[in-house]
């Protein structure tokens, strides 16, 4: 019997959900530890939090000054909450977190010792990255890395370190994270989406990207996940027979939450409060022991930041409450995968959500002029879209057989739809009074009453208008949404700015009015984005044909979809936007290369070995049973075993098959993972996907039907209902 399957059962019946203390209102928890405005109000002299103020809404420098004072301030704030400890907190192109922590204390003259830290090391810090990622920028430029103070993302205490958010970037300014792109893309569509803003108000001063992401997620047992190799070492299951319950009554969504789950959620909302994520919704989703938590939505590059840090704060308190959370985006074959939707839209400093239809006419003319230049930035870079949420593990989810496809589309709905087709016919150039009034009234003016209810019942579509803003749904729940932000905001910004240079010619040169130049431009680009507008199933094998007449790229694995990123086009585009150098695109389409290369690397080693040291030992101790018991029949009945045997023998020349099938696969893939491991990015990564990656498939159904017919208390890998259906 194999004993770690039982104990690690046995551990999770003696189980109990932790108690959670919920003393405080969670109102009076809310960034408690956050350096936010109100503790900055507390601690800072005026003249340093105007500074810091006018960093973050302007993006003026902070002199030194200042950052010393602001450094001083925030150590006595943080040692005052416990902290003994701070760090330059970073995301690196690993995808996750970094941090390296120093404490604040320092000797002075061997003997005596006080707690120290000044506006030199707030703002900048040299930690030794050389492990970390870099595409080759480092050793091209021979320079060593360094991060620098973010403003715009407050500090925040966490256990007993002070984190504070930073860029991480080379020596000559390349790049070397996730977070530099974001900020240079959001700089880009405030410059742009202000710059159209004018058009209806005159007096628009900044607008912002807003983002609301809606993190999926399994919980299981965290001993029942370390009986499985491939859960500890890949985040999800390589084999496992469906168990004959799955998700197909659909009785865990919106369901009532498990204790120890719900124990869980209390204690991570309570860190999270603490740390300022405003974590909102949390709920059950499609899949057993799948969940989901949302927060409000905030300014985009703090959201992402909250979700990384979310994601860093659900691995430890999961740990405490015994479970191991499952970030990957398929951790189940033949079970709902796991998103992360990215909910964006463009708000002004005055708080006005361009993407929200608004009570005039005019509102009603802006709110159509994001929304069409939106759909427009989409058709134009579709594929970039695609490229920019691509990775190993969210191509076992888009595009594969029950997922959402990895064609991007846009859903609208029907009324609005109909609004677009009305547009299409306005008149081209000057407009009669009669047209501008019927345009008013009929068309814009109705926009208002028709939203919020009509939109959001196509949950098949990649990219959807929801009432007041678009949601990004086909973000991986594991992936960093500056990726999918950077390339978002920046495709937006890009296509705002033509939009501006179209509409100022028609006033100059048409000497068209400013709203006829606007309904001008507009109705030509609903002609030209028509094709990226679905509002039907994007799940289903007509919408692929479909999409391939329209044009529409289809890129369903991670080699394919990237290469778009160093195409020319998208190197201009990431120039003329002040986004990414060249040499930064390359680096990053190298690690991305890279990355996949050893995640189907790792996976090709795990199943191998868990095929070849757990399966397959596993088949041969239970067909020797078989054989054991046939001889015996033989002996005590003679001739007449072959009959009374007929079941055994069959099963026996079975388990031979799959045992064969195996061995003769796995020297196969073997052989393949050689050859590809010979060259380097695309190819390697072309080669894993074509020649490696099929073998999975093969190898898995195999050891998934060995696990049919092999004695239960032989396997010793944890079974999928044991995984799934343990709360
Ligand atoms: P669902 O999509 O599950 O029906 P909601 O539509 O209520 O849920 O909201 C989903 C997410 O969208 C939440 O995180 C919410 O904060 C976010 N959201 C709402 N308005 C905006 C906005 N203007 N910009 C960005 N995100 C938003
Ligand atoms: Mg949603």
């Amino acid at each position: 019997m194999s004993r770690i399957r039982f104990n690690a059962l046995q551990e999770t019946l003696n189980r109990n959900p932790l108690k959670v203390v919920q003393n405080e209102k969670r109102s009076s928890l809310f960034g408690k530890n956050v350096f936010n405005k109100f503790a900055m109000q507390q601690y800072l002299t005026r003249a340093a939090y105007e500074s810091v103020m006018n960093a973050i809404e302007l993006g003026t420098k902070i002199d030194r000054k200042i950052a010393d004072q602001v450094a001083v301030s925030m150590k006595d704030w943080a040692i005052s909450k416990g902290a003994t400890h701070y760090t330059h907190w970073f995301q690196p192109l690993t995808g996750a977190t970094a941090e390296k922590h120093d404490a604040f204390f320092e000797s002075i003259n061997g003997s005596l010792a006080m707690e120290k830290f000044d506006g030199e090391q707030l703002v900048q810090q040299e930690p030794d990255a050389s492990s970390f990622p870099n595409g080759g920028i480092r050793n091209t430029f021979e320079a060593r890395g360094y991060t620098a103070w973010d403003p715009t993302s407050p500090a925040f205490i966490y256990e007993t370190t002070l984190c504070i958010p930073t860029i991480f970037v080379a020596y000559t300014g390349e790049a070397l994270d996730n977070k530099t792109p974001l900020l240079r893309a959001l700089q880009a569509i405030d410059t742009h989406a202000t710059a159209v803003c004018k058009y209806f108000d005159k007096n628009a001063r900044k607008v912002s990207a807003t983002l609301g992401w809606e993190q999926e997620y399994f919980l299981i047992d965290d001993a029942l996940a370390l009986s499985r190799p491939d859960i500890l070492l890949t985040g999800r299951t390589l084999l496992g027979h469906l168990p004959a319950k799955g998700q197909q009554l659909d009785d865990h969504y919106f369901g009532t939450i498990p204790a120890r789950a719900m124990a869980f959620m209390q204690d991570l909302e309570q860190e999270c409060m603490l740390l300022g994520i405003p974590v909102k919704t949390r709920h059950n989703e499609v899949a057993p022991n799948q969940f989901e938590v949302a927060p409000i939505f905030e300014e985009a590059n703090l959201a992402v930041d909250h979700n990384s840090l979310l994601m860093d704060v659900m691995e430890k308190v999961s740990r405490r409450h015994k479970f191991k959370v499952l970030f990957h985006e398929k951790p189940f074959s033949g079970i709902n995968g796991s998103g992360k939707h990215n909910n964006w839209s463009l708000s002004t400093s005055d708080g006005i959500n361009l993407l929200s239809p608004g009570k005039t006419p005019m509102k009603n003319l802006q709110f159509l002029t994001f929304f069409i230049n939106t759909i427009k930035a989409v058709y134009e870079n579709e594929e970039l879209l695609r490229a920019s949420i691509a990775s190993a593990s969210n191509d076992c989810r888009l595009g594969a057989n029950e997922a959402p496809s990895s064609i991007i589309s846009v859903f609208i709905g029907d009324q609005l739809s109909e609004v677009l087709d009305e547009l299409e016919n306005v008149t081209k150039g000057k407009l009669s009074p009669q047209e501008k009034t019927d345009l008013k009234l009929n068309i814009i003016g109705k926009i208002p009453e028709i939203l919020l209810d009509n939109t959001d019942r196509n949950r098949t579509s990649a990219f959807a208008f929801t009432g007041n803003k678009f949601e990004f749904r086909a973000v991986g729940s594991k992936s960093n949404c500056a990726t999918p932000m950077t390339v978002l905001n920046t495709i937006v910004a890009k296509q705002l700015k033509e939009f501006k240079i179209e509409v100022d010619k028609l006033i100059d040169v048409k000497n068209l009015k400013k709203d006829e130049a606007v309904f001008n431009v507009l109705r030509e680009y609903i002609k030209e984005s028509k094709k990226i507008r679905f509002n039907g199933d994007g799940y289903g094998e007509a919408w692929e044909k479909e999409a391939k007449k329209r044009g529409l790229s289809n890129n369903k694995t991670t080699p394919e979809a990237l290469q778009i990123q160093v195409s020319k086009e998208v190197i201009d585009l990431y120039k003329e936007m002040e986004v990414m150098s060249k040499v930064e695109i390359e680096a990053r389409y190298e690690i991305a290369l890279q990355e996949y290369t050893k995640r189907l690397q790792i996976e090709g080693r795990v199943l191998c070995d868990i095929a070849k040291n757990h399966v397959v030992p596993t088949a041969v101790i239970y067909q020797n049973t078989l054989l054991e018991n046939t001889k015996n029949l033989k002996e005590i009945f003679g001739g007449e075993y072959k009959n009374i045997a007929k079941e055994q023998i069959e099963l026996i020349m079975t388990i031979s098959n799959h045992i064969t099938g195996i061995n003769a696969l796995v020297i196969k893939m073997e052989e393949q993972r050689s050859k590809a491991n010979k060259y380097t990015g695309l190819k390697s990564a072309d080669m894993y996907c074509k020649n490696v990656k099929p073998f999975f498939e093969e190898i898995r159904f195999h050891c998934d039907k060995l696990e049919t017919m092999v004695d239960d208390n032989l396997w010793p890998l944890t079974k999928y209902r044991e995984l799934l259906f343990t709360k």
